[in-house]
């Protein structure tokens, strides 16, 4: 077998297979989708536990996928998830493994998912205020995420890390209260610019929170030093809270943009890859598996699909487009 890498023409090399499991939620972040939710793809376009498996094993054992971080839609709702993870830790021991949730649910299944090889969580809370969670995610649900993210501590699923979106108007001003919440409880929390992927299409540049707004706000009440772990591929910018050791990441997806040092590549729910986030088109792997492909040449299509990557996002172009998925069903 002939190792290959996910290369792009500008010499990024993918390592980082985020998985989404499905495009079905159970909450409605407003900046996501829109209160009804979406016309969830057809189930039998959605890969078989099997098919997924099997396309990350390829990932892993032909073209150098290191990490692998399952998500959404809400990847705790689709009921095979343990059981991928086990499959996905028999691929190797040296692989990182994590899950991106909004962890309904998780207080019951977080020591299935360690015991089945999950590393870690990365949990989405954007409030340390229930009424204002209600109002952002449209269900009344605060209580059981507070509960998930004490199970997935608990049992190892650490650090727990928790990503935090700010709107204009609804919880802007809750950033040092929400950093203060996650300090208590040892939870890394990273604030992440809202991004012209909702369902909605409602984003808008002067709308969104910038980055130096967040650390603007953030610097009233704490003393932040940049960190000195070198970022890397990281979309993170990390400080030192107050000397340390507590730390927060603030991603300027938008206004300081890190698709130079991207190595993430997407597969989506019905086995699409997606070398970016913002891409325009996609590569189709499930109808080449569903037609008896074979795994190099499965392999080979994903090398082909990675040199179509473009240079970056170009949000701020005049020429930008958004892509025709939203982030839920391309896997945020
Ligand atoms: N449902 C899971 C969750 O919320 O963690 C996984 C999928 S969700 C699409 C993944 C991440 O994308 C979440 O942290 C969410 O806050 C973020 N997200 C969703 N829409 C976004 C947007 N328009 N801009 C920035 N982040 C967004
Ligand atoms: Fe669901 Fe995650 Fe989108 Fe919120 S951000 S609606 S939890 S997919």
């Amino acid at each position: 077998m002939t190792p290959l890498l996910l290369e792009d023409r500008y010499g990024r090399v993918a390592t980082d297979l985020r998985v989404s499991l499905t495009d079905r939620c159970n909450l409605r972040c407003s900046y996501c989708m829109p209160p009804e939710g979406l016309d969830w793809l057809p189930d039998d376009s959605v890969l078989t536990d099997d098919e997924v498996v099997r396309l990350i094993r390829i990932g892993v054992e032909r073209l150098g996928i290191q990490e692998v971080r399952f998500t959404g839609g809400e990847p705790l709702v689709r009921r095979g998830l343990v059981d991928i993870v086990r499959r996905t830790r028999e691929l190797g021991e040296h692989l990182d493994i994590s899950v991106t949730t909004n962890a309904l649910g998780l207080s019951r299944n977080a020591t299935a998912l360690k015991d089945a090889g999950l590393d870690r969580v990365n949990v989405s809370l954007d409030t340390a205020r229930a009424d204002t969670f209600h109002r952002i995610t449209r269900r009344d649900r605060f209580h059981d995420v507070v509960a998930g993210l004490e199970a997935a501590q608990a049992a190892g699923l650490g650090p727990v890390k928790v990503n935090a979106v700010l709107l204009r108007g609804e919880n802007e001003d809750q950033a040092p209260e929400l950093l203060a919440w996650c300090l208590e409880r040892g939870y890394e929390l990273r604030f992440i610019e809202q991004m012209p992927l909702d369902a909605q299409h409602g984003w808008s540049r002067e709308g969104m929170v910038t980055a130096e707004e967040i650390f603007a706000s953030l610097s009233t009440a704490y003393t932040l030093t940049p960190a000195e772990e070198p970022r890397g591929s990281a979309p993170a910018e990390l400080f030192t809270v107050d000397g340390g050791p507590g730390t927060v990441g603030v991603i300027a997806s938008v206004t300081r943009p890190f698709c130079g040092d991207c190595d993430r590549v997407r597969l989506t729910a019905d086995g699409q890859v997606r070398n970016c986030l913002f891409a325009r088109s996609e590569s189709d792997l499930r109808a080449a598996l569903r037609d008896g492909v074979d795994d190099e040449e499965l392999a080979q299509r994903w090398v082909v699909a990675m040199l179509g990557k473009a240079a970056g996002h170009g949000i701020d172009d005049p020429t930008f487009l958004q892509p025709d998925r939203p982030m839920s069903a391309i896997g945020g």
